[in-house]
């Protein structure tokens, strides 16, 4: 469900037309509406009230600090990957004790400055990390509260790029190992055992790997417990799908009357770290159509938003709906939908059926929410976009285009040249 929707043939974002911001900050332009995101979170936790939980929103999905301070209001926490996005997180508000911290090659420096932000744990991705987290807060006179990411080995059935819970996957400890790099855990002087930690994948539109992945940790905690290790924290990850065309992905309700029964009676805290499923579809990416060209074979449609902007065509081969920002009738025609980027794999559609598409007209490329903006590069020096929040009939910058001085801003040329 989102709230970007046709009022006599113009897309709104709530309550304001989508052309207005276009003309107003530019393009291209991310668009996210706030009710949205809000929906999209309580989602979570309505669904589950009845059991203790922690919804941590993955901030690679979106690490914008405005969208961040939604969750946090709304008492999130957040999943976080870097040093740099634990800095977004504190920044928008998000309490040190609801941020869990994963990623497989976590620095010395950023393991520092997680131990004095006091995150709540670590989602430990192997044992040589274990054993550097036990030594750098040894050196800090810290204990490291800590949970071991495991790998269940359960296929999400999603593309291979964004699968990460199978054996082959550099992600997690194989399940198979985990008691005994529990158990090397429970040695260290200055870790603290508190949490296990599964992610399985993205873009996941059946409940069964959830279901499935959850029951093999459950049979580990179940053995750690026997073993005299106490789990408090159950952390499952993110994953859960959206529709980009025609998916039809569980909703967190679904999750919940799956895993909640599966959980009943222990004495866990659960906790989610969803990312796409929440800001996806509250995203739009409105481009300007500049060029229209005929090739030999097909027609190409060129806009001014391109694989930096939106990466996921080129890399993943995604989908995303483009809709027209005026809707007029128009006969349909099939064409690429191509950026001005200097890469033959620049394109935001391909060999899509779209209704003849006018220079200078925009154009809404739909659910760029999530691992838009966050993936954008400035490949071709092309600054970023602005983005910007609709609240009802408010709108408000919440990043501001890039200047070409911020492309060069960090360069320095030594005084040999000058
Ligand atoms: C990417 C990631 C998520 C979020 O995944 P979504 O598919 O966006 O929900 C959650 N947890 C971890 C550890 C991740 O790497």
């Amino acid at each position: 469900m989102h709230l970007f929707k046709y009022r006599s043939g113009e897309l709104f974002a709530e309550d304001v037309p989508v052309r207005g911001l276009a003309e107003k900050y530019g393009t291209p332009l991310f668009i996210y509406s706030y009710k949205t995101l809000l929906r999209h979170f309580r989602a979570y936790d309505e669904a589950f009230n009845d059991y203790p939980h922690i919804i941590c929103f993955a901030v690679k999905a979106n690490s914008n600090t405005a969208i961040l301070r939604v969750f946090s209001k709304q008492g999130g926490g957040a999943d976080i990957v870097s040093a740099g996005e634990l800095h977004a997180a504190l920044k928008a508000g998000v309490p040190s004790k609801k941020i869990v911290y994963a990623g497989v090659g976590k620095t010395e420096e950023e393991i520092r400055f997680a131990l004095r932000s006091k995150v709540l744990m670590f989602n430990v991705e192997s044992g040589s990390e274990l054993r550097q987290i036990d030594r750098v807060a040894g050196k800090m006179r810290a204990k490291a509260p800590v949970a071991l990411r495991i790998n269940p080995d359960i296929d999400p059935e999603t593309h291979p790029y964004i699968t990460t819970g199978l054996k082959k996957h550099k992600f997690g400890i194989p399940i198979g190992d985990a008691l005994e790099y529990y158990r090397l855990a429970s040695r260290l002087k200055n870790v603290n055992v508190i949490g296990i930690h599964k992610h399985i994948g993205s873009q996941i539109t059946k409940v069964t790997p959830f279901v499935d992945a959850l029951k093999r940790v459950l049979i580990l905690i179940d053995e750690l417990s026997m073993q005299g290790v106490a789990i408090t924290y159950l952390d499952i990850g993110g994953g859960l799908g959206i529709s980009y065309k025609d998916e039809e992905p569980p909703v967190p309700k679904d999750l919940a009357k799956n895993l909640i029964p599966l959980l009943e009676g222990r004495d866990l805290t659960l906790i989610m770290e969803p990312g796409r499923s929440i800001v996806g579809n509250a995203g739009i990416l409105v481009t300007k159509v500049l060029y229209l060209k005929k090739g030999v074979e097909k027609e190409f449609v060129i806009v001014d938003a391109g694989m930096n902007d939106l990466i996921r065509p080129s890399l993943y081969d995604a989908y995303h709906r483009i809709l027209p920002v005026v809707n007029r009738k128009r006969d349909a025609v099939f064409c690429d939908v191509v950026g001005p980027i200097c890469e033959s794999g620049d394109f935001l559609a391909r060999d899509r059926e779209l209704r003849r598409a006018r220079q200078g007209e925009y154009l809404a490329v739909m659910s760029a929410g999530a691992y838009g903006f966050s993936m954008s590069s400035n490949y071709n020096s092309r600054t970023r976009a602005a983005e910007v929040m609709v609240k009802g009939k408010e709108h408000f910058l919440i990043r501001r285009r890039e200047s070409y001085d911020d492309l060069i801003r960090n360069e320095r040329i030594p005084a040999f040249l000058k």
